[in-house]
């Protein structure tokens, strides 16, 4: 493909995204991410994957995106953003973390990368591709990186200098050549160290990465066992996930407010007080959160880190 026209058919997909919704994209080379694969294989020896033991496995596949679709050529790299100003009305109520308030992004994002992939072909029939959301088989981060679409900060998440971190990412692969972004380069982090600081459990390392063994947002969700003693009474009322070290992160007091309404924080549960969670019966809660990333959690393991918090404020 000629660079003029690699140059045009990337502007037409970048104006697609944006045209779809998607806040951020940017385009990178697909090659083998030897470096990110020598940090992940370092943290899993450090056992800092805790029972996350699937990441210890293909480490050669989610490094090498032509080992997971054969062909390979080009990522395009999307954001989306799901900052809500609006948060949980009433205080002292179990906190849930703010990418589950709304749709569960897993459908809305594949659908606009299928949207994508369509336009594409539409263009040039030869193309194909492959789209991944949240999706542990490929390093997002890294590829986000990659694309130029910002850096990861101390507390490991990607931070873009428009929309902050509180962004989803959604990653489409295809067998063509396009028209390539930079990596961003330098330290946009500079001397703070909030996030690192402002962590409940201590659970950020020097090095850009998190041990989930002592992360709330692992522990309340992925980790099935459980929550270990001494982080209990650091909880501070989190049930689902946890957004504290993006909160003080002072790139992402300019992040733009609800600007995905399908993201935002439905009435209902914004609405919920203490006695409302505490009673929340199997029916109410598939009925609240059936279209909610929150389905990614059982009804009883979400009840027992309710019942965890509500007594450890008493
Ligand atoms: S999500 Fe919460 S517990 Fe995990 S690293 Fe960030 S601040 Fe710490
Ligand atoms: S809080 Fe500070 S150190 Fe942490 S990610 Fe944000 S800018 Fe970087």
């Amino acid at each position: 493909m000629e660079s003029a026209e690699k140059n045009s058919l990337s502007v037409l997909i970048k104006e697609k995204a944006v045209n779809l919704g998607f806040d951020i994209c940017g385009i990178a080379r697909a090659k083998v991410l030897s470096e990110n694969g020598a940090v992940l294989k370092k943290w899993c020896e450090a056992g800092m994957n805790g029972k996350i033991s699937y990441l210890e496995n293909n480490i050669e596949k989610r490094i090498n995106p032509e080992l997971l679709f054969p062909g390979a050529k080009s990522l395009i790299v999307t954001g989306i953003s799901y900052y809500s100003e609006r948060k949980q009305k009433k205080t002292g109520v179990p906190v849930i973390s703010r990418y589950a308030y709304g749709k569960d992004y897993h459908y809305v994002i594949a659908k606009k990368l299928e949207e994508l992939l369509l336009f594409i072909k539409d263009i040039d029939p030869s193309i194909k591709g492959r789209s991944y959301v949240d999706s542990s088989t490929i390093l997002e981060k890294a590829w986000a990186k990659e694309a130029g679409l910002g850096w990861q900060g101390k507390h490991s998440i990607v931070i873009n200098k428009k929309i902050g971190s509180f962004f989803f990412i959604g990653i489409l692969i295809l067998n063509k050549d396009l028209e390539y972004d930079q990596p961003l380069t330098g330290e946009y982090c500079g001397d703070c160290r909030l996030c690192i600081e402002m962590c409940p459990t201590g659970a950020i390392t020097n090095d850009r990465t998190i041990d989930v063994r002592k992360c709330i947002a692992n522990l309340t969700i992925e980790d099935r066992g459980p929550i270990p003693a001494e982080i209990i009474p650091k909880l501070g009322g989190r049930v689902y996930g946890c957004d504290r070290c993006q909160e003080v992160c002072p790139w992402n007091k300019d992040a733009r407010p609800d600007i995905h309404p399908e993201f935002g924080l439905t009435n209902e549960i914004a609405e919920m007080n203490s006695d409302d969670w505490q009673s929340l019966t199997k029916e109410r809660f598939d009925d609240l959160f059936k279209n909610s990333a929150m389905n990614r959690v059982k009804y009883e393991h979400f009840m027992q880190n309710i019942r965890i918090v509500t007594k450890s404020d008493n």
